[in-house]
């Protein structure tokens, strides 16, 4: 359990944050952090009820606390909550017309692309229109939302991409890896255009998180156990495990750091090819 005073002391007050996937999983942890640090959050996804249950989650007064028996694991107990503004907005991030006018022309300190969807299927498996709309959500949705965001921002400033261990290696799901690999890429090149100007670009590469895109997959006990087996911490990850990997990247405590990826997997990419 990390206590609210020390996620507090990453002071992100003052910050104005976007946060893209918010309505579940990954995106709800980061945001709901991020607003305890003391950033007003711009909270954006596809799902209304997901966003709604976000919003609710964040303004309660509560402790962050790791239960990886459960994907909305920001539980009550203790502490302070922050008071800052919590914002949010229905978009579909693979639509540039409705990502551009949900930001218009605000200013944000930090940017975390966390939408997502995964497509578990074979090259052979995977039709035409289900690569389209795995690039579309994956791949563009972080293009539009940097597009819109980016030309407001000023330095310092950080951009938050989450990518996957499976952009790091040819495991399974070739339109899913692709795109995982594509957000790499995209990070370190943009580093090098934005960095001049203040903005720090860098990604977090979740290894199993139990979320609504895995929890189907880990109820199985048999997916769950072998997964757990190879993992050297011997767990899977929880969706705060990767809100915290965010908090450092948005915070001061990153400010030397651009261009780069942090693994979040417990340990599972360094033994994967064993
Ligand atoms: P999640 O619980 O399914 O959350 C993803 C959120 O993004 C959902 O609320 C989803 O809404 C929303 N979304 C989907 N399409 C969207 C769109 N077009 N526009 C806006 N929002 C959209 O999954 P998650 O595990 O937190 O995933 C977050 C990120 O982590 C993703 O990029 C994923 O690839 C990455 N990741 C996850 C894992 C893992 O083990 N969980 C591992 C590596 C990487 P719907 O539910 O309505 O689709």
């Amino acid at each position: 359990m990390v206590h609210a005073s020390l996620i507090a002391a990453f002071n992100l007050s003052g910050r104005r944050a976007v946060v893209t996937g918010a309505g579940s999983g990954i995106g709800r942890a980061a945001a709901i952090i991020l607003g305890r640090a003391g950033a007003s959050v711009l909270a954006l996804d596809i799902d209304a009820a997901g966003l709604a249950e976000t919003k609710a989650l964040a303004s309660r007064t509560s402790d962050i606390a790791s239960d990886t028996a459960s994907d909305t694991a920001l539980e009550t107990t203790s502490g302070a909550t922050s008071g800052t503004a919590f914002d949010v907005a229905v978009v579909d991030v693979s639509d540039f017309a409705a990502v551009e006018a949900a930001l218009g022309t605000g200013h944000f300190d930090v940017v975390v692309n966390a939408a997502g969807i995964m497509a578990p299927d074979s090259l052979a498996a995977t039709g035409g229109a289900q690569w389209d709309r795995v690039l579309a959500v994956n791949l563009t949705g972080c293009f539009n939302v940097l597009k819109c965001a980016v030309p407001h921002m000023s330095g310092p400033a950080s951009v938050i991409q989450i990518s996957s261990m499976m952009g790091h290696r040819g495991l399974a799901f070739p339109a899913y890896t692709a795109t995982k690999g594509a957000v790499l890429a995209l990070t370190r090149q943009l580093a090098g255009e934005l960095g001049p100007r203040g903005i720090r670009v860098n990604s977090v590469s979740p290894g199993m998180i139990l979320t609504g895109m895995t929890r189907d997959h880990l109820a199985q006990a048999e997916h769950r156990d072998q997964i757990t087996e190879r993992t050297p911490l011997r767990k899977v990850g929880a969706a705060e495990d990767i809100g915290y990997a965010v908090l450092y990247l948005a915070s001061d405590l990153s400010a030397f750091v651009t261009g780069t990826d942090i693994l979040v997997d417990g340990g599972l990419t360094s033994v994967i090819n064993l």
